[in-house]
């Protein structure tokens, strides 16, 4: 770790969080770990905000510009009528919602759509398809969809459900750059949401995938009825895997009525942010992202999700319609925020990234010289 933040961190643990030094080891923050323990990830979900925030933040900038965020564009390819039993899914076969289903889309649609996120600014698009698992009929048209839009230019990324070895060699050797799956919650809360498939079988889709070579998309739900525990569990899972994702999506819970989570309590807004910091903490190279709920936030909580650092948006699908209202509203706030799009790029070395955080330093440094006195 950089010397200079080492010693910030230090400055500001004695300052203000006395008594955690038997939890937290900060000598590694800002280092891939994948030893994570309970009592240390409780104590970065007690720390005061603001301190959570200064550690997440300046992580954040040793592996990533702060003001950047990717922008991924997600398609439903086949909507509803799933038979898994995810309580918090408006696609489940097992809850009446107004939800329409639609069959697998054309090959021909799918790379309209693509082309479209494209144009808005898109770098990756995810295919989304609400099945148990992908069959052997569906097989050749979703990796017609991969090739296709791979020949755009653009990252791909599917989330299909369950896959075995072969299906996930066949999706890597189409040019699958990530799969998507997500664990949702901790090992223990799991059988409160989902009683279909079990959180081995998610382990074990997520173990094919590595294994056949593709990037892993995976993260959770806050606001199903967890305690700061489970979401505490599901980090550390996530985190503790040999490879950490190189996404985590951490979704806030959208109360769709018809489903058994409709009436849930509303997600304390802080707690969802907190979440993000330690997120950021935990796997300091991953892209966290913001996706589901993201409508139901405001630009403040947003631009603090962003700060806490989450640097992965998803446009939905609905976006795709013609005059898209929400995508000119994330470009306003990217403008008011200063921030811009992540172009793709391959993971940068150890030196640029201290030559990045040099960089970003001196830039601080140069604008102070320009601070106006006057005003
Ligand atoms: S598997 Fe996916 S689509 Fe099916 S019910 Fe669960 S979350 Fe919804």
């Amino acid at each position: 770790m950089d010397l200079s933040i080492n010693i910030a961190f230090h400055h500001l643990f004695h300052k203000t969080n006395i008594g955690r030094e038997r939890y937290m080891n900060l000598e590694q923050l800002g280092q891939v770990r994948h030893n994570w323990e309970t009592a240390e990830v409780e104590a970065l979900f007690d720390m005061p905000f603001n301190d959570l925030l200064f550690y997440a933040q300046t992580v954040h900038r040793k592996h990533f510009n702060p003001n950047e965020v990717q922008v991924s564009t997600l398609l439903s390819i086949k909507t509803g009528a799933c038979p898994e039993d995810c309580k918090y899914c408006p696609q489940s076969g097992h809850y009446t919602t107004d939800l329409e289903k639609e069959k697998l889309m054309k090959v021909e649609k799918v790379l309209e759509q693509a082309k479209k996120a494209k144009e808005i600014g898109s770098t990756r698009f995810c295919m989304g398809a609400a099945w148990r698992s992908p069959t052997k009929k569906d097989m050749p048209y979703v990796i017609d969809m991969i090739k296709g839009v791979r020949d755009m230019g653009m990252e791909t990324c599917m989330t299909l459900g369950m896959l075995d070895e072969d299906q996930s060699k066949a999706l890597a050797d189409a040019g699958l750059d990530y799969y998507n799956h997500n664990l949702d919650t901790s090992p223990e809360f799991y059988g409160n949401i989902i009683t279909t498939r079990t959180y081995q079988d998610r382990l074990e889709t997520i173990d094919n995938v590595r294994k056949a070579g593709m990037k892993v998309c995976s993260g959770g739900i806050l606001g199903m009825g967890e305690t700061e525990l489970d979401r505490a569990g599901m980090l550390i899972q996530l985190a503790n895997m040999p490879q950490q994702p190189e996404s985590v999506p951490i979704n806030m819970l959208v109360r769709v009525e018809g489903t058994p989570f409709a009436e849930n309590e509303e997600l304390d807004p802080i707690d969802f942010i907190r979440t993000i910091a330690v997120a950021r903490i935990m796997m300091p190279e991953s892209h966290v992202r913001l996706s589901a709920g993201r409508e139901e936030m405001n630009d403040e909580m947003q631009s603090l999700a962003f700060f806490a650092g989450a640097n992965s948006i998803f446009y939905g699908e609905k976006l795709l319609t013609t005059d898209n209202p929400r995508a000119e509203q994330d470009q306003q706030l990217f403008t008011r925020l200063g921030i811009k799009p992540e172009q793709r790029c391959e993971k940068r070395s150890e030196q640029e990234q201290e030559a990045a955080l040099m960089s970003a330093v001196e830039k601080q440094q140069d604008d102070h010289a320009f601070y106006d006195a006057t005003a």
